[in-house]
């Protein structure tokens, strides 16, 4: 660490992703599913047909907010595109957040809300979920009441819990808070219930989508935030221009317009997520919680010991050593067919080696 780190900074950690070798990746909740041979050869052609590397893209994804603008029912001006919804989640906080501003996050819950509040001198504070991960809305108020936040994080379905919040809670809180509530739907495709359509009428709440979980597009970065017109218009001051690459714009395009496939993957994904929650279920020393994602919470005497066991043999799933309420667990994305009914089947063996 050099002196000219600022002091505030001095004891953030990096956000490092370890690279470790694996035969079976079911630790970031991607999607199993690459692109489609059909939306694949359309980029091919137009790679091949002209689109020109040589110049910018289209600074803020005009075709691209478009298209949602259209399937989402609502309009370009209430759209933003980030590069993943990441870049749009340092963009919020940027734009309301100044020096120990306060930032409520749901506990435990995606790390980013918080560390990118800190990068921006805010403080984040934790509101705890209930024992079984439920949000405990009446919590909430009081944090709210306490800590006069500027920002609210929710995140439904939440990672790496899978529980989601429902929409009476999300009014249950906007009646007693009227400052900045960010609905991260990042998982949303897998619940089947978006409050998008709803919440846009709300003019201080904005909900992120993305399309690395459900679209496929993980490795292009692109994620999209849905907020009232004026509110959008306060994000745009902050974004920084040309951010998503032509592209990466374009292939979202076209996932959009392939969305019999996405449904697809979509339900082929809900269908493993219930098969494998049914499975560790059966197995003794393993307790799922419920979820409407991706992925799945479960609960074991000796997580480490498992998470070890599953990599010995390939399967990569994912830790939280260094989370306190969640050190006994481990989150499991779905996969392909094969792969979690290798999972499931290693799970059982390594759980009647462990019960011995
Ligand atoms: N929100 C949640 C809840 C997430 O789990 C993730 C990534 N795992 C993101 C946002 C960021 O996703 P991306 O930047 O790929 O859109």
């Amino acid at each position: 660490m050099t002196a000219y780190l600022r002091e505030d900074l001095k004891n953030l950690a990096p956000y490092t992703i370890e690279q470790i070798p694996y035969t079976i990746k079911l630790d970031a909740n991607e999607s199993p599913f690459d692109l489609p041979k059909s939306v694949r050869s359309v980029l091919a052609e137009e790679i091949l047909g002209g689109l020109r590397f040589n110049r910018y893209p289209d600074s803020d994804s005009y075709s691209l907010r478009e298209k949602l603008a259209h399937t989402l029912a609502l309009n370009t001006n209430q759209l933003m595109v980030g590069t993943g919804s990441d870049e749009l989640l340092q963009i919020i906080i940027n734009a309301f957040i100044s020096k120990n501003d306060t930032v409520l996050c749901p506990y435990p819950s995606f790390g980013m809300y918080a560390i990118f509040t800190r990068i921006a001198g805010g403080v984040p504070i934790d509101v705890p979920l209930d024992e079984e991960f439920a949000y405990n809305v009446d919590r909430f108020s009081c944090y709210i009441e306490d800590y006069k936040p500027k920002i609210v994080f929710l995140c439904s379905p939440n990672n790496p819990t899978g529980n989601v919040i429902s929409k009476k809670e999300v009014l249950q809180i906007l009646k007693v808070y009227n400052g900045i509530v960010v609905l991260d739907e990042a998982y949303v495709e897998f619940s089947g219930t978006s409050l998008i359509r709803e919440l846009i009428e709300y003019p201080n709440v904005i909900v992120l989508r993305t399309f690395s979980k459900a679209y496929g597009l993980a490795g292009l970065r692109v994620g999209y935030l849905a907020a009232c017109k004026e509110l959008t218009e306060d994000l745009y001051r902050v974004k920084p221009p040309y951010n998503i690459s032509f592209f990466s714009q374009r292939a979202a395009c076209i996932m959009l317009d392939h969305v019999d496939l996405v449904n697809k993957c979509v339900t082929d994904i809900i269908s493993a997520r219930e098969k494998m929650f049914q499975s560790f279920d059966g197995i003794d020393g393993i307790k799922p919680y419920p979820s409407k994602a991706n992925f799945i919470l479960a609960k074991f005497k000796d997580a480490i010991s498992v998470y070890d066991k599953l990599l010995q043999n390939g399967v990569l799933v994912r830790n939280f050593q260094n989370n306190h309420l969640l050190r006994d667990c481990l989150r499991i994305t779905a996969g392909e067919k094969h792969e979690n009914d290798y999972l499931i089947s290693l799970l059982k063996k390594i759980m009647s080696e462990v019960l011995v």
